[in-house]
């Protein structure tokens, strides 16, 4: 069936026909619950009514022209996200590693503009920021770098979660002029950094001149119980990339920036054919309407703390269960031994799930869902967890 794709997808048996809300079923018929999203895109579920309208009325009027032109609804796009995240001006792509290029590209202007000849991003290690040749150097994972050699310039990589280890490289490295760092490490395990880890961070950027970056594809948009992951503490980065959850499906990233950050792009510096046309920015415009209408970010807290609570108490006697964490409905369970094959039993039970960092199954559903479908996904992964771990 998939002889003339690439194969670069391992992809699990199954193909959905269509979904609603937290529910998919395939063309059996056969129901499933969606803990994952889409990794974490479909934020609103499947087929959101607002989302499905908006796209239909926008691709029945004009779904792109360039930006050439002008935009209003990629204008109105940039002040509603802006002034959510206390962001100055965006620039708007079509996905998260998109997103991070115009981060880096942004940091070495700034870097120029400063009088370095040769700026370094300070990345971490257990990072995930994407797959083009910048964003998977960025990466701190040699997994998705091997093959791929010669690597891009210009990155320095620290530990996460470490400021001393940072605060070291700030002294010893007169090249860096930013960081770039997830507020959680999503694809690197579910990592949530200790509390004041993100004020550190700004602190040092702010004593070293650099830029503090926030890649928030995968926390942003309501996703960690915040709008955006950055504000569990009381800190302001300089730029942050956003994508996934912003479209609810509809390929859309966004590079924010503010102050001096927000000024170092002119024109010709960087741009995007797709970015920001009227078809992906009246869906992203009905996906932040939404999430703020239905004030779905503070749902998300509850859900997740729901989450969590029920999978401590589930997994509390289960040996093999290092930890439960997340923030929202981002949400990790690690375990003591690689778990990949927890995808596939859960999959034999109509539920949805993720394994990341081999040993950590990850959960990341909508925000819209119910407590009962909550509660189903607390039950389903104690019981697959409980017993893979005494099988094993
Ligand atoms: C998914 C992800 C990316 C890459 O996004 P793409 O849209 O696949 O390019 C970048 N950063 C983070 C944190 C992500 O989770």
């Amino acid at each position: 069936m998939n002889d003339a794709l690439m194969s670069t997808y391992a992809r699990l048996p199954v193909a959905f026909a269509r979904g609603a809300g937290a529910l998919l079923w395939d063309a059996a018929g056969r129901e499933y619950l969606d803990a994952v999203s889409g990794v974490a895109v479909c934020g609103l579920g499947h087929a959101h009514p607002a989302v499905a309208e908006a796209v239909c009325t926008q691709a029945g009027t004009l779904v792109h022209t360039s930006n050439l032109y002008e935009i209003p609804l990629q204008a109105e796009l940039a002040a509603r996200l802006t002034e959510r995240a206390g962001m100055d001006a965006a620039f708007f792509c079509n996905s998260g590693a998109e997103a991070n290029e115009a981060a880096i590209k942004l940091a070495r202007l700034y870097g120029h503009r400063r009088g370095v000849a040769q700026p370094a991003v300070v990345v971490a290690e257990g990072s995930f920021h994407g797959r083009t040749l910048a964003t998977l150097t960025a990466t701190g994972n040699r997994r998705v770098q091997a093959g791929f050699e010669p690597l891009v310039q210009g990155f320095l990589r620290v530990p996460y979660n470490d400021l001393d280890g940072l605060r070291a490289v700030a002294q010893n490295s007169p090249n860096a002029v930013a960081v770039l760092l997830e507020p959680v490490q999503g694809e690197g395990g579910v990592r949530v950094p200790d509390p004041g880890y993100l004020a550190g961070v700004r602190a040092l950027c702010d004593e070293f001149g650099w830029l503090m970056m926030l890649d928030e594809v995968q926390t942003g948009l309501g996703r960690t119980g915040e709008w955006f992951g950055f504000q569990h503490e009381a800190v302001r980065p300089d730029v942050i990339a956003l994508a996934k959850g912003l479209g609810n499906g509809i390929p859309i990233g966004a590079c924010l920036a503010r102050g001096e950050a927000a000024t170092v792009f002119t024109p010709g510096t960087h741009a995007s054919t797709f970015g920001g046309n009227p078809l992906a920015c009246a869906a992203a415009l009905a996906v932040v309407r939404t999430i703020a209408e239905q004030d779905l970010v503070r749902r998300a807290a509850q859900l997740g703390e729901r989450i969590r609570d029920g999978l401590a108490h589930g997994l509390s006697p289960a040996s093999g269960v290092r930890e439960i964490r997340g923030r929202g409905l981002m949400i990790g369970v690690e375990l003591d031994r690689p778990c990949a094959d927890l995808v596939r039993r859960a999959l034999d039970r109509g539920v949805l799930i993720n394994v990341t960092a081999e040993r950590v199954v990850r959960l990341l559903p909508p925000l819209i869902l119910s407590d009962d479908q909550a509660d189903r996904i607390v039950t389903e992964v104690c019981g697959l967890v409980q017993s893979f771990c005494a099988a094993a």
